[in-house]
């Protein structure tokens, strides 16, 4: 059995000293705190557990850039939609697995240690399925096995164009399924399971998805995470009230049984009714404060919703910018922005806004993924040291080390990253960055010539 030791380690949400950690099979086996080190144990400084990503499509890390140039004078999310369309449209499964990859890699090297993979890239370029319908599935195991990222992927239902179950666009053609062609699917995507990965569903969102889909959806996956696309956009919630007369989370929680499997990614757009009914419902919010920023989407009502006791996750979303605590950072920092006030994520029990972030977007984050939370005997090693001699740290007292990983550390500030036991991370660094990085660049020096 491996040990590790750490001077402190964030364990219940708060640093204990002296903690050692035995890992046997890719798990936390002992739990010591108050010890000294032994001369075995591989020693550290400062051990956090690792952040679960709610939300990625790791395809999109592959166009991160190529959607900043002005095409016309309302630009938004609807004509990036359409550049993201023409990316996707020629990926192999290779191409896939090499973007993805990289995606991961990043994700590792920043904190995360698992990813909700929200797959809607099902099929091939003519938009049939492949000969294996999980291919696209099978790549993204092949990117989480290549970087050791935890996965749970999450199968995306898509049908629709639009409420009302419009027809879908051309260029939505590889995504697209019915209720027994994904059934066909999903159980396809369980046999690229390895190791510790989880299977949930992605009904897309109220858009892409009919009511008497959706119940069809959750009969057929009764256990396990359901994350569903809600409310990103100011359209989209005046589509879903045309529609049916309730705006998307609204409808969502009065008629589809909203609870704690649920994860109802961005939420960005909440009236004052939906911000408690969403919080009282137990569900996480998957915010994706990034690529929210990116696609100029809105701002989530976090001050009330955290308030009320709600739950979230954070989440990379496109992609644009891996970087865990970068996406903790934007979330506080979009509501000072709106509110002109400081320290807003924070309450008089938890005071540190980077420790009152960190510790619930440990727990909503796992919550999200259908995995328990934070580093305790049984659960998967996934542990992240930060690196106390980074110039953010000096002078540092416990109570601001996360304040000044969040806020004030710059690239750096992580040292090494064990995903089930195994250390993925060095100085920083993947272990199998380069070879990762080749290939990724090789794809995109292809794809875009
Ligand atoms: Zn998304």
């Amino acid at each position: 059995m491996a040990s590790l030791w750490f001077e402190r380690a964030w364990i219940d949400n708060r640093w204990e000293k002296g903690v050692r950690l035995g890992i046997a099979g890719g798990r936390i086996a002992s739990v010591q705190t108050g010890v000294a080190a032994d001369s075995d144990d591989e020693q550290h400084r400062a051990g956090l557990p690792g952040l679960c990503n709610v939300h990625s499509h790791g395809f999109q890390r592959g166009m991160a850039g190529l959607s900043e140039r002005r095409s016309r004078p309302d630009d938004n999310f609807w004509s990036w939609r359409e550049i993201m369309y023409r990316f996707l449209d020629r990926l192999t499964p290779d191409d896939v697995a090499a973007i993805t990859a990289q995606a991961y890699a990043e994700m590792l090297e920043t904190g995360f240690t698992r990813v909700g993979e929200f797959h809607y890239l099902h099929h091939d370029a003519s938009g049939a399925p492949y000969a294996d319908v999980a291919e696209m599935a099978g790549a993204i195991a092949r990117a989480s096995a290549a970087t050791g990222v935890g996965l749970t992927l999450l199968p995306v239902f898509y049908a629709h164009g639009n409420f009302d179950a419009a027809p879908p666009s051309a260029g939505q053609r590889r995504f697209l399924n019915d209720i027994d062609g994904f059934a066909t699917l999903l159980d396809a995507s369980r046999s690229k399971l390895a190791g510790d990965a989880n299977i949930g569903i992605a009904p897309h969102s109220l858009r892409a998805v009919a009511p008497c889909e959706l119940g069809a959806l959750l009969e057929m996956s009764p256990t396990g995470p359901v994350h569903i696309h809600a409310a990103e956009q100011a359209k989209e919630v005046a589509d879903c009230v045309a529609w049916s007369g309730a705006r998307p989370v609204e409808w969502l929680l009065d008629t589809a049984g909203v609870d704690e499997r649920w994860c109802l990614i961005h939420s960005t757009h909440l009236d004052e009714r939906e911000v408690p009914g969403l919080a009282a419902s137990g569900a996480v919010a998957g915010l994706c404060p990034i690529t929210e920023a990116n696609l100029g989407d809105g701002i989530f009502p976090a001050v009330d919703y955290l308030a009320g006791g709600g739950r979230f996750g954070v989440g990379t979303d496109s992609n644009i910018l891996i970087d865990a605590a970068g996406e903790l950072r934007a979330l506080e920092y979009s509501q000072r922005l709106a509110h002109r006030a400081r320290a807003l994520l924070a309450n008089d029990e938890s005071p540190f806004v980077g420790a009152n972030l960190f510790a619930r977007a440990v727990a909503g984050g796992a919550q999200a993924l259908g995995v328990p939370a934070g580093i305790a005997a049984g659960h998967a090693a996934d542990i992240v040291t930060l690196d106390l001699d980074h110039p953010a740290f000096a002078g540092a007292d416990d109570a601001t080390l996360l304040d000044r990983w969040l806020f004030a550390a710059r690239s750096g500030a992580i040292d090494s990253v064990w995903r089930a036991g195994v250390k993925r991370v060095e100085k920083g660094r993947h272990v199998a960055a380069d070879a990762i990085t080749a290939a990724y660049r090789a794809c995109l020096d292809r794809l875009l010539a």
